[in-house]
């Protein structure tokens, strides 16, 4: 038990922290009200927007995302990519947005990129859709594969907001700069954000680097490796921590 403690503390995870209860905006509305007329309905502000995605059911997820007008990208895109897996994954990858073949096929790292990541998860003795769930920081592929602006990041976030929520995923990894500094909020190289425990909004997160930039940088995977595994220790006191909780830990 003691050095339970001295370990989640080492991994700063303590206090545990959990997601709240999900919002239920607008539950209270009195449905027998009668409908406002229509020309006296107000035009849909960006709170609005946020309001609604963030009620959003995972059945309407997708097609909303691929409905969505938010920026300038669904002019360009072919198809939107709202994320990949199980839907109550613990594990969350994050990565920055849709390259030209997810574009085409509407899912997260099918490309070069993607088969390193299915190699570094298949190295955690993990796979693709089984208690996993990918996501991008942008739902649609900025042209050229360049970086989203943050005017697109911050357009999409409610996306991602929505999707962490819904999923409640015990640990989130961030892959690269873009999708680490817009999850925390820093402009910080990878180098200084690895190797130690981050949060976003509660839930532990990890930063390593982007599988692209693996594919050109071959002495980091070493570095990456040593991410996955903090990711995995992490991961392991995490549940063990909740097995305690629950009552359903197994004496030693
Ligand atoms: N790079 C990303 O960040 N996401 C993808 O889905 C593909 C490549």
């Amino acid at each position: 038990m003691a050095d339970r403690q001295a370990i989640l503390q080492e991994l700063g995870l303590t206090p545990v922290w959990r997601l709240r209860e999900r919002t239920s905006i607008g539950a209270d509305r009195d449905d027998s009200a009668p409908e406002p007329a229509v020309a006296t309905v107000p035009p849909l502000t960006s709170s609005d927007r946020a309001v609604r995605i963030a009620t959003l059911r995972w059945e309407d997820f997708a097609k909303d995302v691929s409905a969505c007008t938010a920026c300038a990208l669904c002019k360009t895109r072919q198809r939107a990519v709202p994320g990949v897996g199980d839907p109550h994954a613990e594990w969350l990858f994050i990565g920055e947005a849709p390259g030209a073949e997810e574009d085409a096929k509407g899912e997260p790292f099918v490309g070069q990129a993607g088969r390193l990541l299915d190699n570094m998860l298949a190295a955690l003795g993990m796979k693709r859709g089984e208690n996993v769930y990918i996501a991008n920081v942008l739902k649609c592929r900025p042209p050229g594969n360049r970086t989203p602006t943050p005017l697109e990041s911050e357009s999409c976030r409610p996306y991602l907001d929505r999707q962490i929520a819904l999923i409640e995923p015990k640990l989130i990894v961030a892959l690269g700069k873009s999708a680490a500094s817009t999850l925390l909020n820093v402009d910080a190289s990878i180098a200084s954000l690895r190797g130690r425990l981050h949060r976003y909004r509660g839930v532990p997160l990890i930063v390593t680097y982007h599988p692209a930039y693996l594919l050109r940088n071959l002495l980091d995977k070493a570095k990456a490796w040593e991410d996955l595994c903090l990711a995995r220790a992490t991961m392991r006191a995490l549940r063990s921590d909740s097995d305690l909780q629950h009552g359903t830990a197994t004496p030693k």
